[in-house]
């Protein structure tokens, strides 16, 4: 034990998987969040490991160590972390395939793999997250580990100052407004999860001409997406949106045609220029601020517990 007790603001996939590698190192940890599971914007991720809508010189370490710990995770069958296989579709000549050097066993999609108007793309086994089991399952490996948790909204990370040593700030979209931080914007989300009629392989197709397209088989369903408007707070679901979701999704998986939906969700990504994860100064009581991963939070969750974890050491 360091016996340092550590306030943690977030219980969204960040805020656990800190949490999380704080308690086992020792540290006395709490997390206090005003909404938890499902009711988070983690839960409605994907959630493939795939780097999208974030950006962070760190980026490559945090993927690979993640990618890593995702991996190990698949081996319970109880974390819901699957390896999948499927398909990041390229339509421009400058896509940006860096991801993929870390990614083992992937290669160039061959024709057949590809849907009409693609110019490339890359084969890759990936962890599919089932968000549903997974941050239930995190959760309780924190409460193994000793993790403490107060559901409750904080005002200012100053009011948290007479109980803890140190406050990490992992409160997704909102960490801004308590760190007087406005480089933070909505990233709205919206999916339709369908019954799934047996599909495994996963398909993201960015630059889909009519939009952003993905289809993301998981355990219990087929998540089908999406949109990613900047700026917009509108959390409910557009109906319009979701026909033209589905429009793209059944011509690219011919498969989903017919399916039933089984729910819908919308989600404000925390979008940032780049992920802010550092020592943040000025306040009564040390402050780590680790927030605004976008469209990756699931995807670097990991990589960023382990980095805040070494801030925390004097790292
Ligand atoms: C449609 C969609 C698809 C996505 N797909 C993927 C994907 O495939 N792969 C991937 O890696 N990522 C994906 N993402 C992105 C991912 O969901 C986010 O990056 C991630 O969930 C951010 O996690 P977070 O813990 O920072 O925030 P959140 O999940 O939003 O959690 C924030 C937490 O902070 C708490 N909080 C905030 N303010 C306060 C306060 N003042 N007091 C108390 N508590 C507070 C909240 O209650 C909550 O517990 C997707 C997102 C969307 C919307």
């Amino acid at each position: 034990m360091t016996g340092r007790r550590v306030t943690v603001i977030g219980g969204g996939v960040l805020g656990l998987s800190l949490a999380h590698q704080l308690a086992a190192g020792g540290d006395v940890v709490t997390v206090v969040a005003d909404r938890e599971g499902a009711d988070t914007v983690s839960a409605v991720a994907a959630a493939v490991w795939f780097p999208y809508r974030s950006g962070s010189p760190s980026l490559a370490t945090w993927l690979t160590r993640s990618l890593a710990r995702f991996t190990e995770l698949a081996a319970d069958g109880a974390a819901g972390v699957d390896l999948r296989e499927g398909t990041v579709v390229e339509r421009r000549p400058d896509v940006d395939r860096s991801w993929a050097a870390g990614v083992p066993a992937s290669r160039g999609a061959t024709a057949a793999e590809l849907p009409p108007g693609a110019l490339g793309g890359v084969r890759a086994t990936l962890p599919v997250v089932t968000m549903s089991r997974y941050l239930p399952w995190l959760r309780a490996r924190c409460a193994d580990a000793g993790v403490w948790f107060q559901r409750r909204s904080v005002r200012s990370v100053e009011e948290l100052a007479p109980a803890a040593d140190l406050v990490v700030v992992a409160a997704g979209l909102r960490s801004g407004q308590l760190l007087g931080d406005d480089t933070m914007y909505p990233i709205r989300g919206q999916v339709v999860r369908l019954a799934n009629p047996g599909l495994t392989a996963w398909v993201i197709d960015d630059d889909h001409p009519d939009g952003l397209t993905y289809v993301v088989p998981r355990r219990d369903d087929v998540v089908c997406g999406g949109v990613a408007e900047v700026g917009s707070a509108v959390t409910e679901p557009d109906p319009e949106t979701e026909r033209a979701i589905l429009r793209r999704t059944t011509e690219l998986v011919p498969a989903l045609v017919g399916q039933p939906v089984l729910s819908r969700a919308v989600g404000l990504r925390p979008g940032r220029d780049a992920v802010r994860l550092e020592h943040v100064a000025g306040h009564a009581v040390p402050v780590i601020a680790c927030y605004g991963h976008g469209g990756s939070g699931v995807t670097l969750s990991w990589g960023c517990a382990e980095a805040v974890a070494a801030l925390a050491a004097g790292g």
